[in-house]
């Protein structure tokens, strides 16, 4: 194989309770790449469409990943890189983790699956070293694996694919404001009270188990976030609005994707998943802030051949 052409989901990261520690991808959103061999060694990204990224390959998360793996496989070829963003980097949906992600997958197939998912993620996770400072996995892991994932450990990193109602619908909104990943990060306590850290991962076993067992009434009751939602929501305007709308209107739940500012909220089939879609989008019209909206099926698959 000389040449490989991928889809590299955009990815929900957190889930309200599961912060820093849950993900899942969508199946409607993402970014395609296409990765060609070349004789000459090292990496040249040729094209970038759809977003301000860097073309260095030592600044872009893909041309990163790359050079990582081919030189853990002591590979005697080059890369060319050619980047489709169809979302762009900084809303909360895991742009640099897609191509993270995406390039692992590539340059995988390309050296004929040489190495496992979790080989993968590492990686990836290398990547959103240098897009955000932090090798952070719950994005990538979601990216690679597909579906609903749940980092359970770093060190040795521990990924759990946790099986999730099929009909499940993710709607996201992402109103076109900035919020840095680092002021996100900043505002979440150091330190919290035994009491909240038991409520919470009382509420990330229910959602697990939610998930397990197709139980959308537990998934409901279990999507609860008491430790960054509470300070980071008043980073979103009219954060709690669209949320109680989106609910009010028979979503599952609602929080902030990643760092944010995108809102995603769960339902448990397309029908109330476009009515979220319309209350949410009708706040921000109301409130005069422009926005994507993006409704989804959760995708069962990963980063994959297109
Ligand atoms: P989000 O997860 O909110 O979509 P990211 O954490 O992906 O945002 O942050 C994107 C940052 O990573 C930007 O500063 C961007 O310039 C940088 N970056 C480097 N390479 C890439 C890439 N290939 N795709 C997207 N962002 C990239």
């Amino acid at each position: 194989m000389n040449q490989v052409k991928i889809f590299a989901p955009a990815t929900v990261a957190n889930v309200s309770c599961g912060y820093d520690a849950m993900g899942f991808a969508l199946q409607a959103l993402g970014d395609e790449m296409v990765f060609t061999k070349t004789e000459s060694k090292g990496i040249n990204i040729s094209k970038i469409e759809g977003a301000d990224i860097p073309f260095e390959a030592d600044k872009n998360v893909a041309g990163v990943v790359a050079q990582l793996i081919l030189t853990d496989s002591n590979a005697n070829f080059g890369l060319d890189i050619k980047i489709y963003k169809k979302f762009i980097p900084g809303s909360g949906l895991g742009s640099s983790a897609a191509s993270a992600s995406g390039t692992a997958f590539a340059v995988n197939q390309l050296l004929d699956n040489k190495y496992s998912n979790v080989e993968l993620t590492k990686f990836a996770m290398q990547g959103e070293m240098v897009a955000c400072g932090s090798a952070i996995a719950d994005n990538v892991a979601a990216a690679i694996y597909g579906g609903f994932i749940l980092v359970r450990n770093y060190e040795p990193l521990d990924i759990v694919e946790i099986p999730s109602p099929s009909e499940l619908m993710v709607t996201v909104i992402h109103p076109q404001i900035e919020i840095k990943t680092e002021d996100a990060r900043k505002v979440v306590p150091q330190n919290i009270p035994v009491k909240t850290a038991v409520a919470q991962w009382a509420n990330v076993g229910g959602l697990i188990s939610g998930l397990h067992t197709n139980d959308f009434d537990l998934i409901s009751r279990s999507l609860v976030d008491y430790i960054a939602e509470p300070q980071r929501k008043h980073l979103i305007p009219y954060f709690d609005v669209v949320k109680s709308a989106a609910i009010k209107n028979g979503a599952l739940g609602a929080g902030i994707s990643g760092s944010g500012p995108s809102i995603f909220a769960l339902s448990k089939n397309k029908d109330v998943a476009e009515k979220v879609a319309e209350v949410m989008d009708s706040v921000y019209k109301y409130a005069g802030i422009a926005y994507n909206i993006y409704v989804s099926k959760i995708s069962a698959e990963g980063a994959k051949i297109i």
